[in-house]
């Protein structure tokens, strides 16, 4: 049988297949056909070279927002998804059972695959929050049948727990959500933040394989009075609690992770909590949220595996999305590893440095190739700094620069349809007949 695409020669760093050096990988019919030392080129109809590149699992983003358009912080994953490499973005809450529908007509068209963790919260997060300051919004039968009707979607529930979330109510939206999660059998993603409730009553509600975002958060680790690492945070990593970064605009501090690994805490996965306020900074997207755990310390292959197969077992997404096994989903990513040092910045403006980072290349989504798509403008109510917006003229310029130059010369074109002789008609009847449609459009 002949494969669509064999891609050859890169180094292979597959964490949950349990691979990394120099392999090919062949793709047919959308999912990963073969992996393996010099398989045979006959065999495929499109070869590309990646000597020099690293080759991974389409990335797997667990924590995004992607309800552009109908909530504050959603943006359009596409138009980053292909100079990033991220294949999977897990929308996380943007949609609760009142919106869940029009979220899954918004998500139809996109290229990349969106599992979904469905907020407590029947509103979702339209609004910036506070979505769970009136409990009636946190109805555990209405989610628990939202879930029912949405078992393809959703892989999780999402519960954002912090004073202007939850008003007077405390840990009360948490406690819900665990018990949807726990009548459905799946996770509760909680994000933390300001106190109160306090750290530990959040997470002494959570069941292992529950995930804690924003787990190096500066606001979080401060407003407990616990620090980076509370007696609650180590009590809940050693029972199986799985830590995720969630960067956002808010919810990542060098020096809190820096405490958090000098204590044995190592996250889980690394997301990057991307949304319409931190697309232009700080977190910019998953790569460079990846850069970050490289500049603390961590190797290439645990942050490789905290964006792939990990944020996958944590959600039990199906078909091995995440790896390259055989029969899984082609979702590729090449890579540039680029040798720094890079200077970084967290949430809170604190630097430091990468030695190296990725770049993407190429990202493939089903064995196909993403096509560059050119940013969204940012909405009306996104802060942005004076530099900010500048940056994002230039980009507009740059763009703009490129596209109004012809593509190529004279010398890159050829004659498609060569002119005509002069029409001798054949006979007279053929003199009066209507002329001829133009070649152009019927062929062109
Ligand atoms: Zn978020």
């Amino acid at each position: 049988m002949t494969d669509d695409l064999l891609l050859t020669g890169a180094r292979v760093l597959d964490p949950g297949g349990g691979r990394s050096g120099r392999y090919d990988v062949a793709v047919r019919g959308g999912r990963i056909a073969a992996v393996g030392a010099d398989l045979p080129h006959r065999d495929a109809r499109h070869v590309v070279d990646l000597r020099g590149k690293l080759l991974t699992p389409g990335l797997v983003d667990l924590h995004t927002h992607v309800y552009a358009g109908a909530t504050y912080w959603g943006i359009h994953p596409d138009p980053v998804a292909w100079y990033s490499g991220v294949t999977t973005w897990v929308d996380a809450g943007s949609a609760g059972a009142y919106s869940i529908e029009a979220f899954r007509r918004a998500i139809r068209d996109f290229r990349v695959r969106v599992p979904v963790l469905l907020n407590i919260s029947a509103v979702g997060l339209t609004g910036r929050t506070g979505e769970s300051r009136d409990l009636e919004n946190c109805d555990v039968d209405l989610a628990v049948a939202t879930v029912a009707d949405n078992r393809d979607l959703v892989a999780g529930i999402k519960v954002r727990v912090d004073r202007e979330t939850v008003g007077r109510h405390g840990t009360e939206p948490l406690r819900r959500g665990v018990e949807v999660a726990a009548a459905c059998g799946l996770p509760v993603m909680v994000h933390i933040g300001t106190t109160p409730p306090r750290l530990a009553d959040v997470l002494a509600l959570l069941r292992p394989g529950d995930i804690v975002t924003h787990c190096a958060s500066a606001i979080a680790a401060a407003a407990d009075g616990g620090g980076p690492v509370s007696p609650a945070l180590r009590e809940a990593h050693a029972a199986g609690v799985l830590l995720d970064i969630g960067h956002g605009s808010g919810g990542f501090a060098f020096d809190v992770l820096e405490a958090q690994l000098a204590a044995g805490l190592t996250p889980y996965s690394v997301s990057s909590d991307l949304h319409a306020r931190c697309l232009y900074g700080p977190a910019f997207d998953l790569p460079t949220t990846m850069a970050k755990l490289l500049a603390v310390g961590l190797t290439l292959d645990e942050v490789v595996a905290a964006a792939t197969v990990r944020p996958a077992r944590a959600l039990r997404l199906p078909d091995g999305i995440g790896t390259l096994t055989p029969g899984a989903p082609a979702d590729l990513a090449v890579f540039t590893v680029e040798d720094g040092p890079f200077e970084l910045v967290d949430a809170h403006r604190q630097r430091r440095y990468a030695p190296r980072r990725l770049v993407n290349d190429a990202t493939y989504v089903a064995g196909r190739l993403l096509p560059p798509r050119l940013p969204e403008p940012p909405r009306p109510w996104i802060p942005l700094t004076a530099a900010q917006r500048q940056a994002l003229q230039r980009r507009a310029g740059t763009v703009r620069a490129l596209l109004t130059a012809p593509l190529v010369g004279p010398e890159g074109l050829a004659e498609q349809f060569p002119r005509q002789q002069a029409a001798v008609p054949l006979d007279p009847a053929a003199a009066v007949r209507e002329p001829v449609a133009d070649p152009v459009s019927e062929e062109g």
